[in-house]
């Protein structure tokens, strides 16, 4: 019979010779060009590690050659980031230009380290996912077409972290980027009730509504909806398979701003809605790409040096931040949701547009 409850295998069988060696006595580090890093160890041993893009969501075909690659030039180790970026961990500088050379002939771009746009965090999309309000490696690789020099330089304030979810189940780092893409519905689900009886437990499809739009229907074995008090999450068709909510002349993308993680400087955030609703227009989602690229070009030529996206917007305050980036504030920003007083103006502070 086959093992099971074995866990995934232990990583530390798989880290190249240099990192063994040195594990846990790292004296510092520098970024020699995008993309390249150095380490160097208390035993003086360096490590260079060399950075490329991945659209994340590959064939194993890729895979293979990104192995052929590590055997070249890394003695077989390679390993992947938090943000699905491949790093190429060699020993010998010697090999660090070769190796650049190589990937660019194949089209991988080098970069991603320091005050860069690196990849963007991403989800399933129309790939795979049953709830998606819009798709994710469409719209990743119509911005990041458009944003690679920022990849491959290091010339912004700081780094700017984009992410994409493609509903608001928010899987990944969308509540938490300095620019989010996030798929949205505007429209009531459709109940099917001749279905709900035979596919919904009625119970936890009423419990998971957040505004308790939702209500029973015990003698019809359904549910009914109040339109008013919905406000299109797609929760309940995530329980009940019977609610779809998808409505592809309603449904895009909103955009958020000013997240964070690190506790560099100022506490993390969360991103803050900058654009409410953008459509879906595939294959190239040309306003999803201009407006993002307004809002980097807008903090990359006004935020100051270190400043993420969101430590800038807070310095100059958001009503600035509407009126240099040109984005119109609209009702759909004020916050009516839970502790949304919270998130009001209790100050005469402001400045005048
Ligand atoms: S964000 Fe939503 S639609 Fe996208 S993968 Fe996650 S659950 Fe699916
Ligand atoms: S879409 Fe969301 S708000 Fe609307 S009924 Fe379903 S769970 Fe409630």
């Amino acid at each position: 019979m086959a093992k099971t409850d074995i866990g995934p295998p232990d990583y530390k069988t798989m880290l190249p010779p240099v990192i063994s060696r040195n594990y846990g006595k790292w004296l510092y580090h520098e970024i020699l060009k995008p993309g390249v890093l150095m380490h160097i160890a208390e035993s003086g041993e360096a490590l260079y590690t060399v950075r490329a893009g991945s659209p994340r969501l590959i064939s194993t075909d890729h895979i293979r050659e990104i192995c052929d690659l590590a055997e070249k030039y890394c003695d077989g180790y390679l390993r992947f980031t938090s943000r699905h970026n491949i790093e190429f961990l060699l020993d010998d500088k010697n090999k660090v230009d070769p190796l650049i050379a190589e990937l660019t002939s194949l089209n991988y771009p080098v970069g991603g380290t320091g005050h860069a746009i690196s990849n963007i965090v991403h989800t399933q999309g129309w790939v795979h996912c049953h709830t998606p309000a819009t798709d994710a490696s469409g719209p990743v690789k119509a911005l990041m077409d458009e944003i690679y020099d920022y990849f491959v330089t290091m010339k912004l304030p700081n780094h700017v972290r984009i992410a994409l979810a493609c509903c608001l189940n928010m899987c990944g780092a969308v509540h938490c980027s300095d620019i989010a893409i996030l798929g949205i519905h505007r429209t009531v689900p459709k109940t099917d009730n001749t279905r709900v009886p035979n596919v919904c437990e009625i119970p936890s499809t009423v419990a998971s509504c957040p505004t308790g739009a939702i209500r029973g229907d015990m003698k019809a074995k359904t549910v009914t909806v109040n339109d008013e008090k919905c406000m299109y999450c797609g929760n309940c068709y995530t329980v009940c398979p019977a609610m779809p909510i998808a409505d592809p002349d309603n449904d895009g993308i909103s955009i958020w701003v000013g997240g964070k993680v690190s506790n560099a400087r100022s506490a993390p955030k969360f991103s803050k809605l900058a654009i409410p609703f953008l459509p879906n227009n595939p294959p190239r989602w040309p306003e999803v790409v201009e407006a993002v690229k307004n809002i980097i070009e807008v903090y990359a030529s006004h935020a100051r040096k270190h400043e993420r996206v969101g430590e800038w917007i807070e310095r100059v305050g958001w009503e600035r931040f509407f009126t240099l980036t040109g984005i119109p504030f609209t009702d759909k920003h004020i916050d009516d949701y839970d502790m949304a007083t919270e998130t009001f103006r209790t100050s005469t502070q402001f400045k005048w547009g």
